[in-house]
């Protein structure tokens, strides 16, 4: 591979424009369904910071499930393994809303990535932070070098208007012990995170200290490398839906999917990207999203495999 990568994310855009069929918007969310389908932007951070894009690229748009990622790794930084004993890192092979196996797992969720595992993730950021939402916009903002970087409020008021299921999962989960922040404060938070808007650029540069095995854009440590390498398992395993074990097989690298439209994919100790486009597939994965992805290591040979 050159030491840039903007020829094969010209010639990734070239392709994806000449290809029919983008999926629809995820329309559970009203204001999301609004969004054109056609809309691309990709880009590629290196370790350093410096930033490759193409197309809608610096264009904002709702980063949705993908700040579970980052989520995550601000509670296991402060946390340390405590937090498995209250989260799993098992593929669900479910819907990533579903509630079918709180009961049968007494109120443990089976990861971090689907919604009732990120709002315990959350619940315990509040109870470590007093301000899980802020303590993620914080850090983005640091991360991707974006001081702009911030919430949807349109996003925040109509999932607050249709957030009947995630209230499910959080009292379900409260009633086993594993969520101690009151419902309504913690589905605020919650919707809040979900509601972050960043670009394709700010979420690849956000996402640099997973390829720098636990290093921050300014040198210092968030996690070590090892927990570094939990995350990106747990990406790899459960990070695009019920869809993991084929995203794993096109594509090769730890990613995380939103309902937005936007994925997250990481090259340990090389670089790290970020797709956008709305059109999402039945399993909620955007599609021109993973068919970028699926080109991108396919034409450098860049994955974990
Ligand atoms: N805010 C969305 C929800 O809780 C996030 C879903 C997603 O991106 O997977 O339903």
């Amino acid at each position: 591979m050159s030491s840039s990568f903007q020829p094969v994310l010209d010639r990734i855009a070239t392709e994806i424009a000449a290809t029919p069929g983008r999926g629809r918007p995820a329309d559970y969310i009203p204001v999301l369904a609004s969004v054109d389908p056609r809309r691309f932007g990709m880009a590629v951070a290196e370790l350093d910071g410096t930033v490759y894009g193409v197309g809608d690229w610096q264009h904002p748009f709702s980063t949705q499930s993908i700040t579970k990622v980052f989520t995550l790794a601000l509670c296991l930084a402060r946390e340390g393994e405590e937090l498995w004993e209250h989260v799993g890192r098992e593929p669900s092979g479910n819907p990533f809303n579903s509630l079918v196996q709180l009961e049968y797992e007494a109120g443990i969720p089976r990861n971090p990535f689907i919604n009732a595992g990120a709002l315990v993730v959350t619940d315990r950021l509040q109870s470590l932070t007093g301000d899980a939402a802020g303590t993620l916009r914080t850090f983005l903002r640091a991360e991707s070098g974006n001081p702009r970087l911030g919430y949807d409020e349109q996003v925040v008021a109509s999932e607050a208007a249709h957030s009947d299921r995630n209230a499910a999962l959080a009292h379900f989960m409260a009633s086993y012990g594993n969520i101690s922040t009151p419902v309504p404060e913690l589905l605020d938070q919650y919707i809040r995170q979900c509601a972050l808007e960043a670009s394709c650029a700010d979420l690849a540069r956000a996402s640099g200290f997973l390829a720098r095995h636990g290093i921050l854009a300014d040198g210092s440590s968030l996690l070590s490398r090892s927990r570094a390498k939990q995350i990106n398992a747990v990406m790899l395993t459960c990070g695009t839906y019920d869809a993991a074990g084929d995203f794993a097989h096109r594509v090769g690298l730890p990613g995380k999917s939103g309902v937005g439209g936007g994925i997250i994919a990481v090259v340990p100790g090389r670089c790290t990207l970020c797709v956008w486009s709305p059109g999402l597939d039945e399993r909620g994965n955007s599609v021109a999203g993973v068919a970028a992805l699926d080109r991108f290591t396919t034409l450098t040979g860049l994955s974990v495999f």
